[in-house]
């Protein structure tokens, strides 16, 4: 594997009395397509929230490059909900993360414009989120966050919304951009097809309290399309998956 980038050691995290991360480790390697995989309230989105500094760590650490995480954090968030603004255009959707970043509106729109034709959005710059497809205002939301040219990208259950096609489509519109620019990117699913065909590897989850029950590595070339080597892959996930006791209801 290459150099970690971003290693997590030991994280614990418990809301009230209700343990929703215990003792979580893991590593991604620079340019490397890691997933996180696991069931529904296992802690998914709580690690999201950690390593973007909404939420802090009861106990563990976490390093980027070998450094403790500071203030300045190096990664580029797409949140579970798209959060597309329904009121902004699409354009100014996009420029949202640079603005925050405190570049003018101006700029931002200069840096995000040519990136239109590559996200298959060129000719919606001036709609308004609800005029587009499930699909597209995915695709306006990852420009979003690609665009903020940080070191790492934290996707969280991207496709999630959307009907089994686009969502497929998607998933091999994103292999590609990937593998096109490399980005280091963290995906977070509970979908085991969408973690086998996209990631270098993927940690498995408990169900809450989250921990890493396995690490599988997905040595497949890419392009990836569905068959039986990735169907015995995926079935050797579910049985770890089913075969994990439960802590108890979802809530
Ligand atoms: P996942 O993304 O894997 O579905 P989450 O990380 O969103 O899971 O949540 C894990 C568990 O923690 C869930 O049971 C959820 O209800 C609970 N939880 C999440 N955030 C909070 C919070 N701020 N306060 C209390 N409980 C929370
Ligand atoms: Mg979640």
């Amino acid at each position: 594997m290459t150099a970690a980038r971003l290693e997590l050691s030991g994280l614990a995290k418990t809301f009230g009395n209700l343990p929703v991360l215990g003792d979580l480790s893991l590593s991604v390697g620079r340019g490397e397509f890691v997933a996180i995989l696991g069931p529904s309230g296992s802690g998914k989105s709580t690690i999201f929230k950690l390593l973007t500094g909404a939420l802090s760590p009861d106990a563990g650490a976490i390093l980027f490059d070998g450094v403790p995480l500071n203030d300045r954090r190096p990664f580029a968030f797409m949140p579970q909900r798209d959060a597309l603004m329904e009121w902004r255009r699409i354009l100014d959707n996009t420029t949202l993360g640079l603005e925050v970043q405190g570049i003018g509106r101006a700029a931002a729109r200069r840096r995000v414009a040519p990136l239109f034709a590559e996200f298959g959005l060129a000719g919606f710059e001036q709609h308004y989120p609800a005029q587009l497809s499930g699909g597209m205002r995915q695709r306006a939301a990852l420009l979003r966050t690609v665009v903020q040219d940080k070191d790492m990208l934290l996707l969280d259950e991207p496709f999630g919304a959307l009907d089994a096609l686009t969502r497929a489509d998607m998933q091999r519109w994103l292999e590609t951009m990937w593998s096109r620019h490399g980005w280091t990117t963290l995906l977070v699913t509970h979908d085991v097809r969408e973690a086998v065909l996209l990631s270098d590897r993927i940690y498995v989850l408990s169900a809450r309290p989250g921990r890493v029950i396995a690490e599988v590595a997905v040595p497949l070339p890419r392009p990836r399309r569905t068959g039986a080597t990735v169907a015995a892959i995926e079935a050797g996930i579910l049985d770890l998956l089913l075969s994990t006791p439960t802590e108890g209801p979802e809530r």
